[in-house]
């Protein structure tokens, strides 16, 4: 019965994102030759249609690593191949922490293998043939380098931590991994804008004077207060650009792009600054992460159930082994069977961004004059070839963003 659950979401799933992408391109490539009214004067046709070819590359890449991906979970599950890792690793180690946690690891190893070729395609193949990609070999084998560095260094003490409650807390142990996921976030929330963002990129504080002023202006006007002001070099990797909040507390700083500076003039940097500062006055970011933790109680609470329960080992292709704990086990096919199940609440997640975005973008209108946001906007939907013309399904299924024409049709008339 589980099976069968299982199998029938997967392919629904599966066939969902078919049907959705066929969509997409359908809309994108009918709407290829007329750059839409709203951006007529401001967006070339050739410009349109790099973003259209764009967007479409994306949707083919998108979906073959779809059914990889697919495939995969199938072969992890069902066809035996968890269970086959499982059963050797069994046999070859005997300490049952080190035993659980190569499991993991070795799961996250063929994730990982499977998934660097379609990595490397989208940097050197997709990303560089549309002009974005800046990156060398060189430098996506260090990226790699240091955030498997990374990885272990923060995710092996999380397993092990998690695993050794799991063992030895009884039933109680969701409460207490849960206390111990949501400490684990909000540590590196606060370590990533100082120690771990800087492993990657290079941040120095912005040297504009004028910039700054106007910065510090919008600051006080908003009744904001702020650290710093920082650039950093996102040239190093790709021409898309961005600018975001980080830290909290005290530590709170502002990180722009140097791709976006170089793009935007004064005026239209501080209105973006201002959406992203809409975000803080809502309180977005601080609901979204409470979100996240009641959420992710409920995940885990879900787990320590169905980690109980026979039915949910052998309905997914593995036996549970006898006499020794099964906790890492769970765990996988827990994060392999979850996503099946809540790809199809995805959207609502979207839908309530969005509406986000429309209250982050309306601050802003109330803040800095409203076609500041509008030509910044359209600069950086020509520059990201984002496509102006989604396939409204597609959009609403996926987008964390309202399509382009929405939101500056909104600002026109706000
Ligand atoms: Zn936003």
């Amino acid at each position: 019965m589980f099976t069968l659950s299982f199998v029938f979401f997967l392919l629904a799933g599966v066939g969902l994102r078919m049907w959705l992408a066929t969509r997409q391109v359908r809309c994108v490539r009918g709407h290829r030759d007329g750059v839409p009214t709203e951006f007529v004067g401001h967006i070339s046709l050739q410009s349109h249609q790099r973003a259209a070819d764009y967007t479409l590359a994306r949707v083919r890449v998108n979906l073959l690593e779809q059914w990889v991906d697919a495939l995969l979970l199938v072969g992890l599950t069902l066809l035996g191949g968890l269970q086959f890792l499982n059963r050797h690793l069994g046999v070859l180690i005997d300490d049952e922490l080190t035993r659980q946690l190569a499991l993991i690891a070795s799961v996250l190893a063929v994730f990982g293998l499977v998934e660097l070729p379609f990595s490397i395609w989208r940097k050197f193949r997709l990303e560089a043939r549309f002009g974005f990609n800046r990156m060398t070999p060189r430098l996506f084998i260090a990226d790699l380098a240091k955030g498997l560095a990374l990885a272990i260094a923060l995710g092996l003490p999380l397993t092990a931590a998690i695993l050794w409650l799991m063992a030895n807390t009884g039933t109680a142990w969701t409460w207490w991994a849960w206390g111990v996921w949501v400490a684990f976030n909000i540590l590196i929330l606060w370590a990533f804008p100082t120690v771990i963002a800087p492993l990657f990129n290079k941040f120095v504080p912005l040297d504009d004077p004028k910039l700054t002023e106007q910065v510090r202006a919008l600051m006080t006007r908003c009744g904001f207060t702020l650290n710093g002001l920082f650039v950093m070099d996102g040239s190093k990797r790709s021409a898309h650009g961005n600018a975001y909040f980080t830290g909290f507390g005290k530590a709170r700083r502002i990180v722009f792009f140097d791709t976006l500076l170089a793009r935007l003039d004064g005026n239209e940097i501080e209105a973006v600054l201002a959406h992203e500062l809409g975000h803080f006055k809502h309180r977005h970011i601080l609901r979204r992460m409470i979100l996240s933790f009641i959420l992710s109680l409920g995940f885990f609470l879900v787990l320590g159930w169905v980690s109980q329960q026979v039915w949910f080992y052998t309905g997914l292709g593995v036996l549970p082994q006898l006499g020794r704990p099964n906790d890492a086990l769970a765990l996988i096919l827990f994060f392999l069977a979850v996503p099946v199940f809540t790809f199809w609440v995805a959207p609502l997640g979207n839908w309530l961004s969005r509406r986000d975005e429309f209250q982050a973008d309306q601050y802003s209108a109330s803040q800095c004059p409203p076609r500041a946001l509008i030509s910044a906007l359209v600069k950086l939907y020509d520059d990201n070839a984002a496509t102006l013309t989604p396939d409204p399904m597609h959009s609403a299924f996926y987008d964390s963003h309202p399509p382009a024409v929405i939101r500056i049709r909104r600002l026109g008339h706000g």
